[in-house]
């Protein structure tokens, strides 16, 4: 069988799918038009330590144990089902093309090179960029998932359930912390803080996608409610 023969017949029983929606679409393409219309790319000026765009920002500027953030997409939509994809369904293309998607952002957002990533989906996204995977990130024991604990309980949550397997291997060395999607930051800062305080040098937070800073919303929502009581 030829080469062309064989690539033809995976084409046929392997298509290549939109990373975002799955459906079938030319080879190499890589989305289909409809996703890449829809698709929020986080592109230009963004704020360094909660990776959104500069004008969508509501950090406030507050720091973390890492020292800067970037994302290569708006959390949500069309972002939201490619991340499904690969977390839930498994799909190790849809997978790679969103490590290669962020290890593109990370190359657009720094000038300075990494020496080793860790975290998930730690194995692609170091062969994108061609870094040691570093595989020493240490869950001690399981909490409740982020997302059902509120905001003011989500920092404790997970307050001291990392280490660092092997501190050796981090010592003085630049960190890619990589995650699939950067919400409050808690998990990924609680990471941060263990590399830190084993040894790294710099650790820089990289996300697939990055979720809207809801603090100030839910401040804001509980203030009027303190005013709306102090008033009634
Ligand atoms: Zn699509
Ligand atoms: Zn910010």
């Amino acid at each position: 069988m030829t080469q062309a023969m064989k690539d033809k017949l995976i084409a046929v029983l392997y298509p290549a799918r939109c990373a975002f929606c799955g459906k079938v679409i030319l080879p190499q393409s890589g989305i289909c038009s409809d996703c890449e219309t829809e698709a929020q790319a986080v592109a230009g000026e963004t704020c360094s330590l909660c990776a959104m765009p500069k004008e969508r920002c509501s950090c406030g500027r507050r720091s973390h144990f890492y020292d800067a953030a970037a994302a290569a997409y708006l959390y949500g939509g069309v972002v939201k089902d490619g991340i499904l994809r690969y977390k839930k369904g498994g799909d190790r293309r849809a997978a790679a093309f969103f490590a290669a998607e962020a290890a593109r952002r990370y190359r657009e957002a720094f000038d300075f090179p990494a020496d080793l990533v860790t975290y998930i989906p730690q194995r692609d996204a170091a062969r994108e960029l061609e870094l040691p995977l570093f595989d020493g990130m240490v869950k001690l024991y399981d909490v409740p998932p982020q997302k059902s604990v509120p905001y003011l309980y989500k920092r404790g949550n997970v307050a001291g359930i990392f280490d660092v397997g092997d501190p050796e291997a981090i010592r003085g060395k630049t960190v890619l912390l990589f995650d699939d999607v950067k919400t409050s930051g808690e998990t990924l800062d609680e990471c941060a803080k263990m590399l830190k305080l084993r040894g790294a040098r710099t650790v820089v937070a990289l996300s697939v996608a990055v979720t809207e800073n809801k603090r100030k919303k839910k401040q804001t929502a509980a203030e009027k409610r303190k005013n709306q009581k102090i008033h009634t």
